[in-house]
């Protein structure tokens, strides 16, 4: 009986709350047989999660989740396949998290003024990827929002006082990042992120190869028409449980074999 092909999922090294050891755990506990690390801009789980699930009949595949702008809009690629030591995709992902830390420090100083005080030095304790799920938390823990929702609606939200503008890459150029480490890139949950035709068609062309059609937040109205897109682009329906450690499970969503086989082949890289 095969397991679930998984395409998205988050460790400590990002943004998500369980190691990569405890991940690898649930995802095999959950019956899932091919498992995508995918980190917001970091690869640093990579290497850790494939040891654990040595002698498992789990594969992780290496991922990232890059955040990435096409006009105004922000949108997340996720790359696969791919070489974790290729020298230019460590080096634009080591800068891209040293652009979260600046963006965090100042996100820091606006609550801070706004009557919101965290300490700097706890918000930046991580070697991994800071993001403002992880000033989310500490504003929870600290009594300045009830809950992780309310952090994000009243302080960290586009537009609230905590709010600050990340620099990030164009989209073609992270797509760049990911094929020239050997990999292969796909849209992370499109219609999250309220990508529209004319972005598709563009990033088609820029050497997107996968749509993240089947992801916990698209519904089945939703995913009939990304599937249609994909297919009229020549794009492959990617599935992503987009596993952050507390809702959900690994394998909640799973890419068809066939697809999958079809949508590795695109890489050049021998990962
Ligand atoms: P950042 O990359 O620092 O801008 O943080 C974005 C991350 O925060 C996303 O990848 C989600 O994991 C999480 N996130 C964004 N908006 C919300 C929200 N409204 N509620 C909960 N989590 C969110
Ligand atoms: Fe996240
Ligand atoms: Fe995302
Ligand atoms: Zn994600």
């Amino acid at each position: 009986m095969p397991g679930t092909i998984d395409l998205h999922c988050h460790t400590t090294a990002s943004d998500g709350v369980l190691s990569p050891a405890e991940v690898v755990k649930r995802a095999a506990e959950a019956g899932v047989s091919v498992l995508a690390i995918t980190d917001h801009d970091t690869v640093d789980a990579v290497e850790a999660a494939a040891e654990a699930a040595r002698g498992l009949a789990l594969r992780i595949v290496p991922g990232v989740e890059i955040s990435a702008r096409i006009g105004d809009k922000e949108i997340h690629v996720l790359g696969h396949f791919f070489d974790p030591r290729d020298p230019a995709l460590v080096a634009g992902l080591a800068s891209f998290r040293e652009k979260r830390r600046e963006r965090a420090a100042r996100m820091v100083e606006q609550l801070r003024a706004h009557g919101a005080p965290l300490d700097l030095e706890e918000v930046l304790d991580t070697d991994g990827s800071v993001g403002r799920p992880h000033l989310a938390r500490l504003l929870v823990a600290r009594g300045h929002a009830r809950d992780f929702r309310e952090a994000f609606d009243r302080w960290l939200g586009k537009g609230k006082p905590g709010w600050v503008e990340r620099s990030m890459p164009a989209a073609h150029e992270a797509i760049a990042l990911v094929r020239g480490a050997g990999g292969v890139a796909s849209l992370a949950h499109p219609r999250l992120s309220k990508v529209e035709g004319d972005e598709l068609v563009a990033l088609a062309r820029a050497g997107l190869s996968g749509l993240e059609v089947d992801h916990p937040h698209q519904d089945e109205d939703v995913r009939r028409t990304l599937r249609l897109a994909a297919r009229s682009l020549g794009l492959e329906a990617t599935a992503g449980s987009d596993f952050h450690g507390s809702e959900g499970s690994p394998g909640q969503e799973s890419m068809d074999d066939e697809a999958f086989r079809r949508y590795e082949a695109g890489a050049s890289s021998s990962a």
